[in-house]
């Protein structure tokens, strides 16, 4: 068996550099890519399998087998020795093909004549994009020089197709990033959107995959790794006292320092790439690795490698995360993640928002929700597929993502959009009218925000006030605790923005799933019951009397509205009530102006206040049920677990049941009572909950034209009936007989 050399490598890539630069088509372009790998191995055949779609596999090229297989012979992923090569995504290297396993006789490729077959994956960031093989007549395993040399032209094969060097005349072949991709994510928040990508940090391109000087190629990379040391290392000072983040670092150290993760790069750049294609090599290699291991642990350090890759390729490159490229007029913005800081920057310019990962309760999620911009996470593969530019439609609703769709899809899209859009035009022309029902009840309708931007809303939406403002939002996206003075400007820019109108300012809600990033988090085994709201404002009172003094000084002698969050039981709520007061008697002394009146009131959130003593009702300014919160502890189901959140209704018979005791109470105490949960922006929730007599309803902006579109269409008292209807005949849920009473009034 011949010996190849580094240089026969490195000739091969040379050749097939000059390969790509000639004038020849997308499938002259591959014919020839065969040819010149099979003359250098020294093997008769030389075939590449691309993906036709994404379980078919297709021979598009060969040099050795019949020709006329080409575009003829497919097969799926897993079947004969390529299906299985693009299936493991591992090499096949056997010196008898026909007996392997997996083996299959295509009769019309002519391959039983050769005995020899070595498969390898061509594969791009994780991504498989075909396979190529070379086979040989001569029964002998191929040794791991050989191999490795085809993996190096694997490599340099995916980013060829990548580029769309095979794409042309002749080529039944198009370039991956130019085909619809349809990904399917979790909704974080509701909406549709057309636009055009916009890559939060744009991939780093790689033009020069093949280079002459191996050791001009190895200094680069030298260079290179020593800055990543460096900037490494100055992270690690910065993040001093934060051990997360300091651990987090340490393995980015520990992999920057590796001498394995070094020589592999280095042994591809002898082998003819450049150092910019090593490492995008050696990080092809670990994200298949990722999407193949089940073990958590290696999945986030090999995650963490690629992270240190993309900014290896960075510096290589010098490609920044601004790469120059203009935002579209339509942005919608596509990141792996991305925090609520980034977010907040790029602010409503966003249409929509699609993250690879990112959670439903995150704080980035919080502040899309708070923006309005349609929001899917967890959209798998999505920053592999988007290139800055592509056409992207984005369907909130289902939690479907089409990138470069073809025109049917965007077809039926845009008629979804256009029906909102008449939608919309009823709602506002509707806004400025009441909510007024069939049957003459007047339901109040007011806003939820939580940021300066939500404020322009309570014009636009039509709502009569802001009922809740959720004050948390301000410590979230800062990275360090805002000053007394700072809270103060923006509460009074709030409450000059609202124009007189009520604004009911929510204290601090921190813990469970928002937590502040320069407070020390704790450890608790279910954060959604523990050291939260209300109980950290008790236990930390100065943060509590910090805010507190802030609201005080914003009201500037008007009127103010504060709301304690998360009230489990009639003390909390007395006490917090006594901080106010302290500080009330602490203001006045300072000599500053008092609000002209205050109202107090508590967030019912947790089952056991809807129980409290009816002092505590009598006592308590107003109450605003929290639904939330209050549904995840009434039936045991964590708003935060896709698994279970929406596994019980809203609407189900016991929560209404629930709901309606408190109603009763509040009506028998004076109570005012309203609701500021997510469901009271769902038009049939709304419509029930005013059925059972509730008659202030706070929810998102947007979610106003629609409730207030169907409360106006009903009686009541009809609502009623149906609700008493189902309930009698043991229905579960009652959303059955209210859909059906709706669609009646239609
Ligand atoms: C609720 O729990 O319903 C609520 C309005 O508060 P948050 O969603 O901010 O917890
Ligand atoms: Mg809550």
């Amino acid at each position: 068996m011949q010996e190849r050399t580094e240089s026969d490598s490195r000739k091969l890539l040379g050749r097939l550099r000059d390969a790509m630069a000639g004038d020849d088509a997308g499938q002259a372009r591959l014919d020839k890519i065969t040819h010149l790998i099979a003359t250098s191995m020294k093997c008769e055949v030389c075939s590449i399998y691309l993906f036709r779609d994404d379980d078919t596999l297709e021979l598009c090229a060969t040099e050795g087998l019949n020709k006329e297989a080409v575009h003829q012979t497919r097969m799926k992923v897993g079947e004969g020795l390529v299906g299985r090569v693009a299936k493991s995504r591992n090499i096949i290297n056997t010196p008898d093909a026909p007996q392997a396993k997996g083996f299959r006789y295509m009769a019309e490729t002519g391959e039983d004549l050769f005995s020899s077959f070595l498969g390898v994956p061509i594969q791009r960031l994780g991504d498989i994009l075909g396979v190529l093989v070379v086979q040989s007549k001569v029964a002998r395993e191929f040794n791991t020089d050989e191999v490795y040399a085809l993996e190096v032209v694997a490599m340099v094969l995916a980013e060829m197709t990548e580029l769309g060097a095979f794409v042309g005349e002749g080529a039944a072949m198009s370039a991956r990033h130019s085909q619809p991709v349809s990904l399917r994510g979790t909704v974080a928040q509701e909406g549709v959107a057309e636009g055009h990508v916009w890559l939060h940090e744009p991939r780093v391109v790689v033009s020069n995959l093949i280079a002459d000087d191996p050791e001009c190629e190895t200094q680069r990379l030298i260079d290179a790794v020593d800055t990543l040391r460096l900037s490494v290392d100055q992270m690690l000072t910065m993040s001093a006292g934060d051990k997360e983040q300091q651990e987090v670092i340490e393995t980015y150290r520990m992999f920057a320092n590796s001498k394995g993760w070094m020589k592999r790069m280095q042994d591809d750049i002898t082998q003819g790439l450049s150092a910019e294609a090593a490492v995008e090599k050696e990080q092809s290699l670990a994200r298949a690795r990722m999407g193949q291991s089940s073990d958590s642990y290696m999945r986030e350090r090999l995650s963490d490698l690629d992270d240190l890759s993309n900014r290896l390729l960075r510096i290589l490159t010098g490609q920044g995360s601004n790469t120059g490229a203009e935002m579209p007029p339509d942005p919608i913005l596509v990141a792996r993640n991305i925090g609520p800081a980034e977010l907040l920057e790029y602010g409503r310019t966003l249409r929509g928002i699609v993250l690879e990962e990112g959670s439903v309760g995150s704080h980035a999620a919080i502040v899309a929700r708070a923006l309005a911009i349609p929001l899917i996470v967890h959209a798998g593969r999505i920053t592999n597929e988007a290139l800055n530019g592509d056409h992207i439609m984005i369907d909130g609703d289902l939690g479907r993502v089409h990138l470069r769709a073809d025109e049917n899809v965007v077809s039926s899209f845009r008629d979804k959009i256009a029906m909102q859009a008449a939608a919309q035009e009823r709602y506002a022309s509707i806004r400025d009218q009441p909510a007024v029902t069939k049957c003459g009840n007047t339901i109040a309708l007011h806003m939820n925000a939580g940021l300066m931007a939500d404020l322009p809303s309570l014009v636009n939406s039509g709502a009569e006030g802001v009922g809740l403002f959720r004050t948390e939002l301000q410590f979230l996206v800062r990275n360090k605790m805002p000053r007394r003075a700072d809270l103060s400007t923006l509460y009074r820019r709030v409450l000059d923005a609202a124009q007189g109108k009520r604004v009911v300012f929510r204290t601090l809600d921190i813990g469970s799933d928002k937590v502040l990033p320069y407070m020390k988090p704790n450890d608790e085994p279910n954060p959604a019951l523990g050291w939260r709201a209300i109980r950290v404002g008790l236990d930390k009172p100065g943060i509590m009397r910090m805010q507190l003094q802030a609201l005080l000084r914003a009201a500037d002698g008007g009127p103010l509205t504060v709301m304690f969050p998360f009230v489990a039981q009639f003390e909390e709520y007395r006490a917090a009530r006594a901080q106010l007061d302290k500080t009330i008697a602490g203001e006045k002394k300072l000599g500053h102006k008092l609000p002209s009146s205050i109202e107090v009131g508590a967030m019912l959130e947790t089952p056991s206040l809807a129980f409290a003593p009816d002092k505590f009702f009598e006592e308590v300014g107003f109450l605003s049920i929290g639904g939330n919160d209050l549904k995840q502890f009434f039936f045991a189901a964590d708003r935060e677990n896709e698994r279970v959140r929406k596994r019980y209704d809203t609407l189900n018979v016991s929560f209404l049941t629930f709901l309606e005791g408190i109603v009763e109470r509040c009506v028998a105490t004076g109570t005012p009572l309203s609701f500021c949960g997510e469901d009271a922006g769902r038009p049939i929730e709304a419509l029930c909950f005013a059925a059972i007599g509730l008659r202030t309803l706070s929810m998102r902006p947007a979610s106003i034209g629609p409730v207030k579109s169907l409360l106006r269409r009903c009686d009541l008292a009809e609502v009623r009936a149906a609700i008493h209807g189902a309930r009698d005949r043991g229905e579960m849920s009652v959303r059955g007989a209210v859909m059906e009473y709706v669609r009646q009034q239609y």
